[in-house]
Protein backbone atom coordinates (compact mmCIF):
# COMPACT_ATOMS: atom_id res chain seq x y z
CA UNK A 1 0.00 0.00 0.00
CA UNK A 2 1.07 3.47 -0.92
CA UNK A 3 2.50 5.79 1.79
CA UNK A 4 0.04 8.32 3.04
CA UNK A 5 0.14 11.94 3.29
CA UNK A 6 -1.25 13.55 6.41
CA UNK A 7 -2.90 16.36 4.92
CA UNK A 8 -5.85 14.26 2.99
CA UNK A 9 -7.87 12.18 5.93
CA UNK A 10 -10.57 9.63 4.55
CA UNK A 11 -13.32 8.75 7.02
CA UNK A 12 -16.30 7.01 6.83
CA UNK A 13 -19.45 6.96 8.21
CA UNK A 14 -22.36 5.29 8.54
CA UNK A 15 -26.15 6.20 9.28
CA UNK A 16 -28.50 4.46 11.05
CA UNK A 17 -31.65 2.57 10.23
CA UNK A 18 -34.02 4.85 9.18
CA UNK A 19 -37.67 4.46 10.20
CA UNK A 20 -38.70 2.85 7.13
CA UNK A 21 -35.61 0.52 6.80
CA UNK A 22 -36.89 -0.29 10.42
CA UNK A 23 -40.62 -0.68 9.25
CA UNK A 24 -39.26 -2.66 6.65
CA UNK A 25 -37.57 -5.28 8.72
CA UNK A 26 -34.73 -4.48 7.03
CA UNK A 27 -31.57 -6.26 8.19
CA UNK A 28 -28.16 -3.75 9.43
CA UNK A 29 -25.60 -5.51 7.33
CA UNK A 30 -22.56 -3.20 8.59
CA UNK A 31 -20.84 -2.99 12.11
CA UNK A 32 -18.63 -0.11 13.11
CA UNK A 33 -15.39 -0.09 15.00
CA UNK A 34 -14.50 3.39 15.95
CA UNK A 35 -11.34 2.11 17.69
CA UNK A 36 -9.80 0.41 14.72
CA UNK A 37 -11.42 2.71 12.67
CA UNK A 38 -12.95 -0.16 10.37
CA UNK A 39 -15.60 -0.96 8.72
CA UNK A 40 -17.33 -4.37 7.96
CA UNK A 41 -19.84 -5.16 5.73
CA UNK A 42 -21.19 -8.55 5.39
CA UNK A 43 -22.88 -9.94 2.20
CA UNK A 44 -26.68 -11.06 2.26
CA UNK A 45 -25.94 -12.66 -1.47
CA UNK A 46 -23.49 -15.35 -1.15
CA UNK A 47 -22.73 -17.84 1.16
CA UNK A 48 -23.23 -17.37 4.78
CA UNK A 49 -19.75 -18.84 5.50
CA UNK A 50 -17.65 -15.60 3.18
CA UNK A 51 -16.29 -13.72 6.15
CA UNK A 52 -17.33 -10.03 6.03
CA UNK A 53 -15.43 -7.89 3.87
CA UNK A 54 -13.33 -5.62 6.08
CA UNK A 55 -11.58 -1.51 5.35
CA UNK A 56 -9.85 0.51 7.36
CA UNK A 57 -10.34 4.32 7.20
CA UNK A 58 -8.50 6.98 9.13
CA UNK A 59 -11.63 7.14 11.26
CA UNK A 60 -15.24 4.92 11.48
CA UNK A 61 -17.80 6.60 12.74
CA UNK A 62 -20.93 4.62 13.41
CA UNK A 63 -24.78 5.61 14.28
CA UNK A 64 -23.96 6.31 17.92
CA UNK A 65 -21.76 9.02 17.08
CA UNK A 66 -22.36 12.61 17.60
CA UNK A 67 -22.51 15.68 15.32
CA UNK A 68 -20.37 17.29 17.87
CA UNK A 69 -17.37 14.26 17.99
CA UNK A 70 -17.18 14.11 13.66
CA UNK A 71 -16.65 17.64 14.25
CA UNK A 72 -14.39 18.03 16.72
CA UNK A 73 -12.19 15.07 15.51
CA UNK A 74 -12.51 15.70 11.90
CA UNK A 75 -13.35 19.38 10.62
CA UNK A 76 -11.97 21.54 13.79
CA UNK A 77 -8.26 20.73 12.72
CA UNK A 78 -8.99 21.91 9.09
CA UNK A 79 -11.05 25.16 10.24
CA UNK A 80 -8.53 25.70 12.47
CA UNK A 81 -5.34 25.71 9.80
CA UNK A 82 -7.57 28.08 7.72
CA UNK A 83 -7.09 30.57 10.40
CA UNK A 84 -3.74 30.52 10.05
CA UNK A 85 -4.06 30.79 6.66
CA UNK A 86 -4.09 27.40 4.90
CA UNK A 87 -6.81 26.33 2.61
CA UNK A 88 -8.99 23.35 3.22
CA UNK A 89 -11.55 21.46 2.15
CA UNK A 90 -14.05 19.23 3.22
CA UNK A 91 -16.40 16.60 0.81
CA UNK A 92 -19.20 14.64 2.40
CA UNK A 93 -19.31 11.69 -0.42
CA UNK A 94 -22.10 8.92 -0.58
CA UNK A 95 -25.01 7.90 -2.33
CA UNK A 96 -28.53 10.09 -2.15
CA UNK A 97 -30.15 9.50 1.43
CA UNK A 98 -26.91 8.55 3.61
CA UNK A 99 -26.40 11.65 5.34
CA UNK A 100 -24.39 13.88 3.44
CA UNK A 101 -26.48 16.93 3.77
CA UNK A 102 -26.91 15.98 7.40
CA UNK A 103 -23.28 15.82 8.03
CA UNK A 104 -22.29 18.84 6.35
CA UNK A 105 -25.74 21.25 7.51
CA UNK A 106 -27.31 19.30 9.86
CA UNK A 107 -30.55 19.74 11.76
CA UNK A 108 -31.34 22.96 13.57
CA UNK A 109 -33.33 21.76 16.26
CA UNK A 110 -31.85 20.05 18.64
CA UNK A 111 -28.69 22.28 18.19
CA UNK A 112 -26.55 19.37 18.70
CA UNK A 113 -27.62 18.37 15.30
CA UNK A 114 -25.83 21.09 13.36
CA UNK A 115 -23.69 19.77 11.21
CA UNK A 116 -20.78 21.06 9.48
CA UNK A 117 -21.55 24.47 8.40
CA UNK A 118 -22.69 25.82 11.22
CA UNK A 119 -20.22 24.42 13.82
CA UNK A 120 -17.32 26.09 11.55
CA UNK A 121 -18.46 29.44 11.35
CA UNK A 122 -18.91 29.47 15.04
CA UNK A 123 -15.42 28.29 15.42
CA UNK A 124 -14.31 31.07 12.63
CA UNK A 125 -15.95 33.93 14.59
CA UNK A 126 -14.48 32.55 17.50
CA UNK A 127 -11.06 32.72 16.40
CA UNK A 128 -11.90 36.57 15.25
CA UNK A 129 -13.13 37.25 18.78
CA UNK A 130 -9.65 35.88 20.49
CA UNK A 131 -7.45 38.06 18.12
CA UNK A 132 -8.74 41.34 18.91
CA UNK A 133 -5.25 43.06 17.33
CA UNK A 134 -6.02 41.24 13.63
CA UNK A 135 -7.93 42.70 11.44
CA UNK A 136 -10.26 40.02 9.59
CA UNK A 137 -11.82 39.78 6.30
CA UNK A 138 -14.28 37.27 5.82
CA UNK A 139 -16.25 36.44 3.03
CA UNK A 140 -18.71 33.89 1.55
CA UNK A 141 -19.88 32.71 -1.83
CA UNK A 142 -21.96 29.49 -2.83
CA UNK A 143 -21.86 27.72 -6.18
CA UNK A 144 -23.52 24.85 -7.19
CA UNK A 145 -21.86 22.50 -10.16
CA UNK A 146 -24.76 21.09 -12.11
CA UNK A 147 -24.43 18.67 -15.37
CA UNK A 148 -20.60 20.45 -15.37
CA UNK A 149 -22.35 23.75 -15.68
CA UNK A 150 -21.54 26.16 -12.68
CA UNK A 151 -24.50 28.70 -11.14
CA UNK A 152 -23.69 30.99 -8.10
CA UNK A 153 -26.48 30.29 -5.21
CA UNK A 154 -25.89 33.92 -4.22
CA UNK A 155 -27.24 35.48 -7.24
CA UNK A 156 -30.68 36.35 -8.50
CA UNK A 157 -30.10 34.92 -11.63
CA UNK A 158 -28.51 31.73 -10.23
CA UNK A 159 -30.17 29.85 -13.79
CA UNK A 160 -26.99 31.73 -15.67
CA UNK A 161 -24.15 29.64 -16.02
CA UNK A 162 -20.89 31.19 -14.90
CA UNK A 163 -17.59 31.02 -16.77
CA UNK A 164 -14.34 29.02 -15.26
CA UNK A 165 -11.59 30.84 -15.98
CA UNK A 166 -7.31 30.92 -15.47
CA UNK A 167 -5.59 33.83 -13.96
CA UNK A 168 -1.81 34.65 -14.44
CA UNK A 169 -0.79 32.23 -11.68
CA UNK A 170 -2.83 29.01 -13.36
CA UNK A 171 -5.38 29.03 -10.74
CA UNK A 172 -9.35 28.78 -11.60
CA UNK A 173 -12.03 30.73 -10.74
CA UNK A 174 -15.37 31.35 -11.49
CA UNK A 175 -15.93 34.94 -13.48
CA UNK A 176 -18.64 36.85 -11.42
CA UNK A 177 -19.31 34.99 -8.77
CA UNK A 178 -20.61 36.68 -5.90
CA UNK A 179 -18.70 36.81 -2.72
CA UNK A 180 -20.61 38.58 0.19
CA UNK A 181 -18.73 39.97 3.25
CA UNK A 182 -19.67 38.69 6.45
CA UNK A 183 -19.55 40.05 10.18
CA UNK A 184 -21.28 37.25 11.54
CA UNK A 185 -22.19 33.94 12.53
CA UNK A 186 -25.59 34.99 11.69
CA UNK A 187 -24.88 36.43 8.40
CA UNK A 188 -23.37 33.81 7.74
CA UNK A 189 -26.38 31.68 8.29
CA UNK A 190 -28.19 34.15 6.19
CA UNK A 191 -25.79 33.84 3.09
CA UNK A 192 -26.44 29.62 3.39
CA UNK A 193 -29.96 30.35 4.08
CA UNK A 194 -30.15 32.30 0.59
CA UNK A 195 -27.75 29.83 -1.02
CA UNK A 196 -30.50 27.15 0.04
CA UNK A 197 -33.15 28.53 -1.28
CA UNK A 198 -31.71 29.87 -4.22
CA UNK A 199 -31.13 25.79 -4.91
CA UNK A 200 -34.71 24.77 -3.91
CA UNK A 201 -36.11 27.28 -6.56
CA UNK A 202 -33.50 26.26 -9.45
CA UNK A 203 -34.69 23.01 -8.94
CA UNK A 204 -38.31 22.81 -9.02
CA UNK A 205 -38.49 25.58 -11.81
CA UNK A 206 -35.22 23.91 -14.25
CA UNK A 207 -36.86 20.47 -13.14
CA UNK A 208 -33.33 20.08 -11.39
CA UNK A 209 -32.46 16.72 -9.08
CA UNK A 210 -30.38 18.46 -6.69
CA UNK A 211 -29.07 15.18 -5.33
CA UNK A 212 -27.26 15.32 -9.29
CA UNK A 213 -25.28 18.43 -8.41
CA UNK A 214 -22.35 19.45 -5.93
CA UNK A 215 -22.15 22.12 -4.34
CA UNK A 216 -19.26 24.57 -3.26
CA UNK A 217 -19.87 26.74 -0.05
CA UNK A 218 -16.41 28.58 0.19
CA UNK A 219 -15.01 31.24 3.19
CA UNK A 220 -12.62 33.31 2.28
CA UNK A 221 -10.70 34.51 5.38
CA UNK A 222 -8.08 37.19 4.57
CA UNK A 223 -6.12 38.50 7.87
CA UNK A 224 -3.77 41.50 8.81
CA UNK A 225 -2.02 41.91 11.44
CA UNK A 226 1.19 44.42 12.84
CA UNK A 227 3.56 42.87 14.87
CA UNK A 228 5.80 44.53 17.43
CA UNK A 229 8.69 46.36 15.13
CA UNK A 230 5.52 47.96 12.98
CA UNK A 231 5.94 45.20 10.27
CA UNK A 232 2.65 44.08 8.80
CA UNK A 233 1.53 40.40 8.08
CA UNK A 234 -1.12 39.55 5.74
CA UNK A 235 -2.43 35.87 5.13
CA UNK A 236 -5.63 34.57 2.90
CA UNK A 237 -7.10 31.12 2.82
CA UNK A 238 -9.90 29.17 1.82
CA UNK A 239 -12.06 26.92 3.60
CA UNK A 240 -14.23 24.91 0.83
CA UNK A 241 -17.08 22.63 2.40
CA UNK A 242 -18.66 20.57 -0.18
CA UNK A 243 -21.85 18.58 -0.46
CA UNK A 244 -20.86 16.35 -3.75
CA UNK A 245 -24.10 14.87 -6.16
CA UNK A 246 -25.18 11.36 -5.12
CA UNK A 247 -22.25 8.70 -5.95
CA UNK A 248 -25.22 6.54 -6.67
CA UNK A 249 -24.74 4.66 -10.08
CA UNK A 250 -27.25 6.16 -12.45
CA UNK A 251 -27.31 3.01 -15.72
CA UNK A 252 -29.72 1.13 -13.08
CA UNK A 253 -32.97 4.10 -13.15
CA UNK A 254 -32.31 3.14 -17.73
CA UNK A 255 -31.82 7.36 -17.62
CA UNK A 256 -31.79 8.61 -21.40
CA UNK A 257 -31.65 11.77 -23.29
CA UNK A 258 -30.34 14.75 -20.68
CA UNK A 259 -30.51 12.32 -17.88
CA UNK A 260 -27.95 10.24 -19.18
CA UNK A 261 -25.72 13.16 -20.15
CA UNK A 262 -26.27 14.16 -16.43
CA UNK A 263 -25.30 11.21 -15.09
CA UNK A 264 -22.15 10.88 -17.10
CA UNK A 265 -20.95 14.04 -16.06
CA UNK A 266 -21.59 13.16 -12.52
CA UNK A 267 -19.68 10.25 -12.37
CA UNK A 268 -17.20 11.73 -14.61
CA UNK A 269 -16.63 14.03 -11.77
CA UNK A 270 -16.60 12.36 -8.68
CA UNK A 271 -14.10 9.64 -10.79
CA UNK A 272 -11.65 12.66 -11.39
CA UNK A 273 -12.21 13.58 -7.69
CA UNK A 274 -11.06 9.99 -6.82
CA UNK A 275 -8.35 10.12 -8.64
CA UNK A 276 -7.22 13.58 -8.20
CA UNK A 277 -7.41 12.30 -4.67
CA UNK A 278 -5.53 9.50 -5.28
CA UNK A 279 -2.65 10.86 -6.96
CA UNK A 280 -1.89 13.41 -3.87
CA UNK A 281 -2.10 10.33 -1.30
CA UNK A 282 0.34 8.18 -2.91
CA UNK A 283 2.48 11.11 -3.54
CA UNK A 284 4.71 9.96 -6.49
CA UNK A 285 2.15 10.42 -9.32
CA UNK A 286 3.28 13.37 -10.79
CA UNK A 287 0.28 14.22 -13.20
CA UNK A 288 -2.97 15.17 -11.28
CA UNK A 289 -5.63 15.15 -12.99
CA UNK A 290 -7.19 18.70 -12.21
CA UNK A 291 -8.10 19.69 -15.33
CA UNK A 292 -10.28 16.77 -16.05
CA UNK A 293 -13.43 17.99 -14.22
CA UNK A 294 -14.86 21.93 -13.15
CA UNK A 295 -15.11 20.73 -9.63
CA UNK A 296 -11.23 19.59 -9.97
CA UNK A 297 -10.35 22.37 -11.51
CA UNK A 298 -12.03 24.76 -8.65
CA UNK A 299 -10.26 23.17 -6.04
CA UNK A 300 -6.72 23.22 -7.33
CA UNK A 301 -5.64 25.34 -4.93
CA UNK A 302 -7.32 23.82 -2.05
CA UNK A 303 -6.29 20.04 -2.81
CA UNK A 304 -2.41 18.97 -2.42
CA UNK A 305 0.31 21.36 -1.50
CA UNK A 306 0.09 23.16 1.65
CA UNK A 307 -3.51 22.15 2.30
CA UNK A 308 -5.77 20.12 4.16
CA UNK A 309 -8.71 17.92 3.13
CA UNK A 310 -10.98 15.59 4.39
CA UNK A 311 -13.48 13.67 2.70
CA UNK A 312 -16.49 11.74 4.58
CA UNK A 313 -17.75 9.27 2.63
CA UNK A 314 -20.95 8.19 4.44
CA UNK A 315 -23.04 5.11 3.87
CA UNK A 316 -26.41 3.64 5.33
CA UNK A 317 -26.36 0.50 6.96
CA UNK A 318 -29.29 -2.04 5.47
CA UNK A 319 -28.95 -4.87 3.40
CA UNK A 320 -30.94 -3.90 0.17
CA UNK A 321 -27.97 -1.04 -0.21
CA UNK A 322 -25.56 -3.77 -0.44
CA UNK A 323 -23.53 -2.98 -3.88
CA UNK A 324 -23.82 0.89 -3.41
CA UNK A 325 -21.90 0.48 0.00
CA UNK A 326 -19.42 -1.69 -1.25
CA UNK A 327 -18.67 0.86 -3.87
CA UNK A 328 -18.69 3.89 -1.14
CA UNK A 329 -16.10 2.17 0.97
CA UNK A 330 -13.55 0.97 -1.98
CA UNK A 331 -14.11 4.59 -3.78
CA UNK A 332 -12.85 5.83 0.26
CA UNK A 333 -10.45 3.32 0.45
CA UNK A 334 -8.72 4.37 -2.46
CA UNK A 335 -8.74 7.93 -1.94
CA UNK A 336 -7.21 7.10 1.37
P1 LIG B 1 -28.00 12.92 1.54
O1 LIG B 1 -27.70 14.37 1.65
O2 LIG B 1 -26.77 12.06 1.47
O3 LIG B 1 -28.95 12.59 0.42
P2 LIG B 1 -29.43 13.33 4.00
O4 LIG B 1 -28.41 14.07 4.77
O5 LIG B 1 -30.52 14.12 3.40
O6 LIG B 1 -28.73 12.44 2.88
O7 LIG B 1 -29.98 12.19 4.97
C1 LIG B 1 -31.14 11.41 4.65
C2 LIG B 1 -32.00 11.28 5.91
O8 LIG B 1 -31.31 10.55 6.93
C3 LIG B 1 -32.35 12.62 6.52
O9 LIG B 1 -33.66 12.56 7.02
C4 LIG B 1 -31.35 12.76 7.66
O10 LIG B 1 -31.83 13.59 8.70
C5 LIG B 1 -31.18 11.32 8.13
N1 LIG B 1 -29.83 11.08 8.68
C6 LIG B 1 -28.70 11.04 7.94
N2 LIG B 1 -27.62 10.76 8.72
C7 LIG B 1 -28.09 10.63 9.97
C8 LIG B 1 -27.48 10.36 11.24
N3 LIG B 1 -26.15 10.14 11.35
N4 LIG B 1 -28.28 10.30 12.33
C9 LIG B 1 -29.59 10.51 12.22
N5 LIG B 1 -30.24 10.78 11.05
C10 LIG B 1 -29.51 10.84 9.94
MG1 LIG C 1 -28.27 15.94 0.40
Amino acid sequence: MSKKVESVKVIVRCRPLSSKELADNREAIVRVDTRKAEISIRSMKSDVNEPPKAFTYDYAYGSESSQERIYIETAYPIVESVLEGYNGTIFAYGQTGTGKTFTMEGIEDPPEDRGILPRAFEQIFYGVEQHPDTQFLICASFLEIYNEEVHDLLSKNSKNKLDIKENAEGVFYVKDLTSMVVKSILEMKEVMEAGRKNRHVGETMMNRDSSRSHCIFCIKIETSETDKSGMNHYKAAKLNLVDLAGSERQAKTGATGDRLKEATNINKSLLTLGNVISALVDGVSTHVPYRDSKLTKLLQDSLGGNTRTVMIANIGPADWNYDETISTLRYANRAK
